[in-house]
């Protein structure tokens, strides 16, 4: 039996001081929405920090892109690149929550969203729109298999809105 918010707070600072070593010159912020009332459920604990941690990763990703084009944007309207990221606040969201007979751990970013052309992609082994170095396209296709596979649960993901992803992992109790 774990405790998914010990679990997701774990691998959340994990995933963070990874990318500040790797000084990625922006500052997204975290915000944690974990229920406090969360049972504990049985999962493999490594298995479920690593679709955490993929998610995660994801995430940071996607609002570094992100933030990138914000900066590019300012700099050709000539508004110099020192202020530019005052326009962009990136938030990453992570929350917890009970609902019937099962928990639901949500990821979610405002960075440049999924657009809808390659959803259907993106759970697909070696799909990636990374640069060559930067993804394997792995992450999610492994995600998927652990949490339906391995737990019997669910993975989706929605991303209606232009500057909004959000990915829900549904693990039966
Ligand atoms: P990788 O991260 O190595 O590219 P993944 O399987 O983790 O492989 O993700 C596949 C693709 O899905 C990414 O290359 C990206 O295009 C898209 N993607 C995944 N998560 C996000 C996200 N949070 N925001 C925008 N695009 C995303
Ligand atoms: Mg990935």
């Amino acid at each position: 039996p774990t405790d998914i918010n010990a679990l997701a707070d774990e691998y959340l600072r994990m995933a963070y001081h990874g990318l500040r070593a790797k000084d990625n010159g922006f500052n997204a912020t975290l915000v944690t929405h974990f229920d406090p009332d969360l049972p504990l459920v049985s999962v493999i604990p490594q298995d479920i920090g690593r679709v955490l941690l993929n998610l995660i990763n994801n995430a940071f990703y996607a609002v570094a892109e992100r933030s990138r084009s914000t900066v590019q944007q300012r700099a050709s309207v000539g508004v110099t690149s020192s202020h530019a990221d005052t326009m962009y606040q990136p938030i990453i969201t992570i929350s917890t929550q009970k609902i019937d007979n099962h928990i639901l751990i949500k990821v979610k970013d405002d960075g440049n969203g999924i657009p809808e052309s390659i959803r259907e992609k993106i759970f697909q082994p070696f799909f990636t729109t990374k640069p060559t170095g930067q993804g394997t396209g792995l992450g999610l296709s492994l995600a998927y298999d652990i949490v339906t596979k391995g737990h019997g649960g669910s993975l989706e993901v929605e991303s209606k809105e232009e500057h909004k992803t959000i990915f829900t992992m549904k693990i039966p109790i």
